[in-house]
């Protein structure tokens, strides 16, 4: 079967990369997340001075920029990839609060759009992957055959990133997430460089009140329906 290209965009935490992770698992496709590869420039900058308190040093960010190198590895027990930064496994530091307070402020940069955009795109480039993020559909991968975009209340967003974080034996505080899923929103929304939007293209998923079973679910459908109307 002729493999496609699948965007998933949507608002922080509804759970889009759940349902993406596990459609690739299932279609035998290649899943990439691509906030973490902003969460990970993000901690970068963080480790290296060049974000301090809401202070962003650019001209230091564009001269590191070709420094970052950003990959992905199955970890063979959750059976899901973990990011790496510049070969280190950064996956736990890469979901911490103080990276989600911080992530909006560098993902609106537009050099380091432009840098993370070519390294999806190559990423890409043999189809047969899901990706999930924010400007796939209308930027990444303009042309992906499926497109969708997902939406949720804030306060149920809250509530997934809270459990998941708590799952994870990690701090977490209701309200200060909530708080950071507006923020994010926002910022998100009016960035001038690729602001989160629905693609014209794209099929809305509200799944305020699905259960990821469902929401898994109709996601296979579609892509049942897509790669059947292909053949
Ligand atoms: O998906 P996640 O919530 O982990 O993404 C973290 C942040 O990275 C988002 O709030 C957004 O600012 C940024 N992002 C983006 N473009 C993408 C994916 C994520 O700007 N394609």
């Amino acid at each position: 079967m002729k493999k496609i290209t699948i965007a998933i965009d949507g608002f922080s935490s509804c759970g889009k990369s759940t349902m993406a992770k596990d459609l690739a698992r299932e279609i035998g496709y290649i899943y990439i997340d691509s906030g973490a590869m902003y969460r990970a420039v993000t901690l970068y900058c963080m480790q290296n001075q060049i974000i301090e308190g809401e202070h962003i040093d650019v001209e230091k960010l564009k001269k590191h920029i070709n420094d970052i190198h950003i990959t992905f590895q199955l970890n063979p027990e959750t059976g899901r990839p973990d990011t790496y930064l510049n070969g280190k496994n950064v996956e736990n530091e890469i979901r911490t609060m103080e990276v989600s307070s911080k992530v909006s402020l560098i993902s609106a940069i537009d050099f380091v759009r432009t840098a993370m955009v070519a390294e999806q795109q190559k990423m890409g480039e043999q189809k047969g992957i899901v990706m999930d993020g924010r400007d796939i559909g209308t930027t990444v991968f303009p042309n992906a055959e499926l497109k969708i975009f997902v939406t949720a209340s804030p306060e149920i967003r809250a509530q997934r990133r809270y459990d998941e974080l708590k799952e994870k034996g990690m701090n977490a505080n209701f309200d200060e997430i909530l708080e950071n899923v507006k923020q994010r929103d926002y910022i998100d929304q009016n960035r001038e460089v690729s602001p989160l939007k629905q693609a014209d293209d794209a099929l809305l998923l509200d799944n305020s009140n699905l259960t990821i079973e469902q929401q898994k679910e109709w996601l296979f459908n579609q892509f049942n329906r897509v790669t059947q109307s292909k053949q």
